[in-house]
């Protein structure tokens, strides 16, 4: 909505030789907060700053929250650049009023970027991106709030992480932007039924990005309905071209929390399932927790129509959000995933171990399949079998893996059958090629992250 707004200010707003202005602000140690308060709390101060800042701005200009602790001002037409500033310094001033959350006076700062539009950028996307170096600016400076300034700040850019965004369209249309799959084993069968897509960007000079570094940007632009589109049609085109080629697996794609309020979800993957003749349940959606609780309601109705659909729904990085168990109960998915934070240190923490467990029976006691994610050694490959986990992930098994690779990990591990003999190499089961080929050595293991691809 936010954007819509934004966007219709900005329509012929030139014209009429009128200007707008776009103000970012992020709260500075909100995290904190969250860490030591809880996020109940946290979503109290988010709460209470929001009718905060409401209240200092006239009914014609408006607020949103953009996600995480990050809000954004709009005010749709100004007499100048100077009239802007009474407004910052009133926003400055109600956050510095202390807030009463958990039985504690909490004093906020917060960094403010401005962008002026037309002057700083004639789209959604060019002016967002100015106010965000600006904030970013605000932030290094300790200024409290900045006006984006080309000169001062334009060079400052290849530093940050923020001309990316700009990029990331291009890096669509040049394919550049790519998926990586990581296999999904069966634990009962030793054999991969699924993979995970993960985004890649081999960016021309930055090298292979990691999704922590370009989604968050996307989620900020208006870029991550694009963007995922992009992804599911490559991620369902790769699933086709596997499946003529005898290799059944199912793929796996993450939603973000703003895809998951996107009423045309739906009919946009109903479309592009179809247009890969595939079945619905050769598409896996993964959801985290959070995501889903964020608007529940909304979230809910888009779940239950892609479950409707066939489409196979996951809860991802389960254990970490905070839905109630009442509320998992509800939900029309298939499978949760335990998040790696447990899984990694199983094998030597008791507790972490315990938590798998309870996790495990509650999913089964649910109804629900089980996967353990981030599953690195051998100790705790067992172990997952031992305590009936249906499905595991993680370095011991493979990387994420190139489109290519992965074909060929397939191959080995789904049982295609080809045309020619097969080699001694293919005719191993999982165990046997787990044994013989630990992960440093196996020649089908990825560059880790940010070495260069080959
Ligand atoms: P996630 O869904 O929790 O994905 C698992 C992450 O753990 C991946 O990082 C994967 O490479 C990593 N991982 C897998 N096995 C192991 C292991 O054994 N040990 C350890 N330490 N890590 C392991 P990656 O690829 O960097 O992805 C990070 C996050 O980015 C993902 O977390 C997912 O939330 C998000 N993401 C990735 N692709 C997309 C996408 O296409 N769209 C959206 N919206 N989000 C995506
Ligand atoms: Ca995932």
């Amino acid at each position: 909505m936010f954007q819509n707004l934004l966007e219709r200010a900005m329509t012929g707003i030139g014209r009429r030789n009128k200007m707008g202005v776009i103000m970012l602000m992020d709260l500075d140690r909100f995290k904190d907060v969250n860490d030591t308060l809880g996020h109940h709390n946290g979503d109290l101060l988010l709460q209470r700053i929001g009718s905060r800042l409401q209240s200092v701005l006239r009914d014609t200009e408006s607020v949103a929250r953009l996600g995480g602790d990050e809000f954004a001002i709009l005010l749709p037409e100004v007499p100048d650049r100077q009239s802007v500033v009474p407004v910052v310094r009133r926003v400055l001033k109600v956050l510095e009023e202390p807030v009463v959350v958990g039985g504690l006076a909490l004093q906020c700062e917060g960094s403010i970027g401005i962008a002026l539009f037309p002057d700083h950028g004639t789209t959604v996307e060019s002016v967002m991106r100015a106010a965000d170096v600006a904030m970013y600016m605000a932030k290094e400076n300790r200024s409290g709030y900045e006006f984006y300034d080309a000169r001062r700040h334009e060079h400052r850019h290849d530093a940050g992480r923020l001309a990316l965004i700009s990029e990331l369209r291009r890096a669509m249309d040049e394919t550049e932007l790519v998926l990586y799959y990581q296999p999904k084993i069966c634990l009962n069968t030793g054999r991969a039924l699924g993979v995970e897509a993960l985004a890649r960007w081999h960016h021309p000079e930055r090298g292979l990005l990691s999704p922590d570094e370009f989604i968050p940007l996307a989620e900020r632009s208006n870029l991550l309905r694009p963007m995922t589109l992009y992804l599911l049609d490559s991620a369902l085109r790769q699933c086709n071209a596997w499946r003529s080629h005898g290799i059944e697996v199912s793929v796996a794609v993450n939603l973000s929390m703003q895809n998951l309020i996107d009423l045309r979800l739906p009919n946009d993957l109903a479309r592009l399932v179809t247009s890969w003749r595939l079945p619905p349940g050769s598409l896996e959606l993964e959801i985290t927790e959070s995501t889903i609780m964020a608007d529940h309601r909304r979230a809910m109705t888009i779940l239950s129509r892609l479950n409707k659909m066939g489409v196979t729904l996951t809860v991802d990085d389960f254990g970490t959000g905070y839905s109630s168990l009442a509320y998992l109960q509800s939900l029309p998915v298939s499978s949760i995933k335990i998040d790696k934070s447990f899984v990694l240190t199983m094998a030597e923490d008791p507790s972490n171990a315990t938590i798998v467990q309870s996790t495990i029976d509650l999913g089964h006691n649910l109804g629900l399949k089980v996967v353990a994610e981030g599953v690195e050694n051998v100790d705790s490959y067992n172990k997952l079998a031992e305590l009936g986990c249906d499905y595991a992930q993680g370095f011991f098994l493979s990387r994420p893996l190139s489109p290519e690779k992965a074909t060929l990990w397939l191959e080995e591990f789904t049982g295609v059958v080809r045309e020619e003999e097969p080699s001694a190499a293919e005719e191993r089961t999982l165990g046997e090629w787990m044994i013989e080929a630990p992960l440093e050595d196996t020649p089908l293991d990825e560059a880790p992250l940010g070495e260069a691809p080959a």
